[in-house]
């Protein structure tokens, strides 16, 4: 086979997190040796220990042979610091969600690393081309963003930064090809395609939290829809935790009336599923979400503390408000050229959000309404709710010439 300068052999990962761990696996069982930094020796060797209980759990489920298990293990190594691993082809940094951290950690790699290497961030929603202008290589700069678990889920965002060269994005989309992912191409906005459109989605689910309805309600809405699961459900996946940190690391967005029903279960120690406790219960060891009368009397106090006459909210709002709010952030996304086309946001909503595949994705799913309709629809949610209701630009423009998403 010919190689590129840009063809993938070695790669480092930085951070042996969460994501760090699932990373790392990605790589070695597509052939790629990886060599692994973390600032914290135990943590690493912790992660080295979990992917090695992962392979030797595949070998026992037969997904894997012993033979090929020890050929994943032997492409992992760890190393002592960033010296050595100045050979690489590509680093991914997985480290915490900052960016005074990230901007340090890939001046020093670009002190480091050979030119020809790339450097990519796991960031969820970080500025790339704010990391990229601590190097001197901006064009091999990008964002790699897998999801969690990042062995298991198939979506991979590229993140292409405005330097970011052609020939960095054709490695990184290869690299995806022999990784077994859908990868999807985004621009560099906040949060991306997918989270970008994930925050009004949520803001609606919580802001009828404060409205009338419950966790369990919103979520067996959405679940019916075909959703593999809610809004708060999946909160308790994720962790609640990681948004409150978030807010009070970046010291706002915490006083929000939304935020108050979440700010109150982590004081409670209520982060999701890891703690046992969030928007629902799990007994010791399930994952199974049970409905918790607790919550429902949090979210009754909260709301009544916030000065909210309280209503009944059908299972009908609950999808018409959350499925708009997608579909309008997703009509901006393509709007902005930020998605290449409406299939990509599909893409990304049916392999990283549990969009419901028989409905085609949300883009596809809105030109299965019609979005003439969807257009008069969100007219009656501005009309009823205010100004965060005005229809992307473009749906209007499509609606008028009977057009759809796939034709933008
Ligand atoms: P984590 O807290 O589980 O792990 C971060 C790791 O980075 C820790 O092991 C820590 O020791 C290490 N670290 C910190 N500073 C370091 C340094 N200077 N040098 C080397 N190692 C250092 O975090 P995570 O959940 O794996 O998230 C990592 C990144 O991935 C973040 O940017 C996050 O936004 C992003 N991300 C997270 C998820 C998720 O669901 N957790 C999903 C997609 C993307």
């Amino acid at each position: 086979m010919s190689q590129t300068s840009f063809e993938i052999q070695q790669a480092a990962v930085i951070g042996a997190g969460t994501m760090g761990r699932g990373i790392v696996m990605c790589l070695a069982n597509a052939g790629v040796n990886v060599q692994w930094v973390d600032n914290n020796p135990q943590m690493l060797e912790q992660a080295l220990t979990t992917i090695a209980q992962t392979y030797a759990h595949n070998v026992r489920q037969g997904r894997i042979d012993q033979a090929e298990a020890d050929a994943r293990m032997a492409r992992v190594s760890a190393a002592a610091d960033y010296a050595a691993i100045r050979n690489v082809d590509l680093v991914i940094e997985a480290v915490y969600e900052n960016l005074e951290l990230k901007q340090k950690i890939f001046r020093e790699l670009d002190g480091l690393l050979k030119p020809e290497a790339l450097l990519a961030s796991n960031t969820s929603a970080l500025d790339i081309d704010a990391i990229a202008a601590a190097t001197r290589r901006p064009a091999q700069v990008l964002g790699l963003h897998f999801f969690s678990p990042a062995h298991i889920m198939k979506l991979l965002e590229i993140v292409r930064g405005a330097q970011t060269s052609p020939a960095a994005l054709e490695a990184a989309l290869a690299l995806g090809k022999r990784m077994g992912k859908v990868s999807v191409v985004s621009g560099n906005c906040h949060g991306f395609i997918g989270n970008r459109m994930l925050h009004p989605y949520v803001l609606e689910a919580r802001k009828m939290l404060l409205e009338g309805a419950y966790p369990q309600q919103v979520d067996a809405s959405l679940q019916g829809f075909g959703f593999a699961m809610g809004p708060f459900r999946m909160y308790d996946v994720v962790g609640i935790d990681l948004e409150w940190r978030a807010r009070q690391l970046a010291g706002k967005g915490q006083d929000a009336p939304e935020v108050q029903v979440d700010n109150r279960l982590c004081e409670m120690g209520r982060f999701g599923q890891k703690s046992g406790n969030g928007y629902y219960h799990y007994e010791p060891g399930s994952r199974q979400a049970e409905h918790d009368p607790e919550v429902d009397a949090l979210v009754l106090r909260v709301s009544e503390e916030l000065g909210f006459q309280r209503r009944d909210i059908g299972p009908e709002e609950i999808l018409e408000r959350c499925l708009l709010a997608l579909i309008n952030e997703g009509a901006k996304i393509l709007q902005e050229g930020i998605a290449g086309s409406a299939h990509d946001i599909d893409l990304v909503y049916l392999n990283g959000y549990g969009f419901p595949a028989d409905k085609g994705g949300p883009m596809a799913w809105a030109d299965q309404q019609g979005l003439a309709d969807i257009h008069q629809r969100l007219l009656a949610l501005e009309t009823r709710q205010g100004d965060q209701w005005k229809p992307a630009r473009l749906i209007g423009e499509l609606a008028a010439q009977g057009k759809g998403f796939a034709h933008a």
